[in-house]
């Protein structure tokens, strides 16, 4: 397998991370986001939550500490949509989302569109309204729903790095340990599966869905 990589350019690589609860960013792309901010030196992150009422709100600002910490420039913005009516707020959301315009991405994680949640497949389609000429990257998020599909984009993990995203992981989200889902076995398992799709040599990978790839 030919693998690609991001090119060179003047000025910081601009990743922009939409997650629409206090963990999602961490839970599809952290892994990714951990070994950009180790292979690239110049890299400038606007990380979004856009629902998480007060307790979360704290666990999304200490686990964004904890994955951007080598982060030279980074700005955390947490927003209270309220959490399973996103549908309901898209006036408002959709707002927002022309502000988002203004951070000028190289790079964009989002919610994967077809994910069963309502919440991230609001923000899925709302990036692809908003960011007209981005290379766009929808992540996933394992639920009760069950779908997970046929990711195309596959992000190799050192052991290092995917170990660090589970315990930042655990360390963060304290509200979210008592789900009976939310553990190490999860994480582990989705990137163990999805490094054997990439033949990782670690094992371990991160999966995007990526719609445009220019060449
Ligand atoms: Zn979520």
């Amino acid at each position: 397998m030919l693998t690609l990589s991001l090119p060179a350019k003047p000025g910081p690589l601009k990743v922009l991370c939409l997650g629409a609860h206090s963990d999602d960013i961490e839970i599809g792309c952290g892994g990714t986001i951990l070994r950009l901010l180790s292979d690239r030196k110049e890299v400038e992150i606007f990380w979004v939550v856009f629902g998480a009422s007060e307790q979360r709100e704290q666990e999304a600002r200490n686990s964004a500490a904890f994955f951007l910490n080598s982060a030279k420039k980074k700005e955390v913005t947490i927003k209270n949509f309220r959490d399973g009516f996103f549908p309901f707020e898209g006036t408002k959301i959709k707002e927002y989302f022309e502000e988002l315009k203004t951070t000028t991405p190289d790079i964009i994680f989002t919610h994967q569109r077809t994910d069963a949640h309502q919440d991230h497949r609001l923000l899925a389609e709302l990036t692809w309204n908003t960011f007209r000429n981005h290379l766009i990257l929808g992540y996933e998020i394992p639920k009760y729903d069950g779908d997970l599909g046929r990711p195309n984009f596959f992000v190799p993990l050192e052991r290092d790095v995917y170990e660090q995203k589970v315990e930042y992981l655990m360390q963060a989200f304290a509200t979210q340990r008592s789900k009976p889902w939310f553990d190490r076995d999860t994480f582990l398992g989705l990137m163990r599966l999805r490094g054997m799709e990439c033949v990782s040599p670690s094992a371990h990978a991160e999966a995007f869905y990526c719609r445009k790839v220019v060449l």
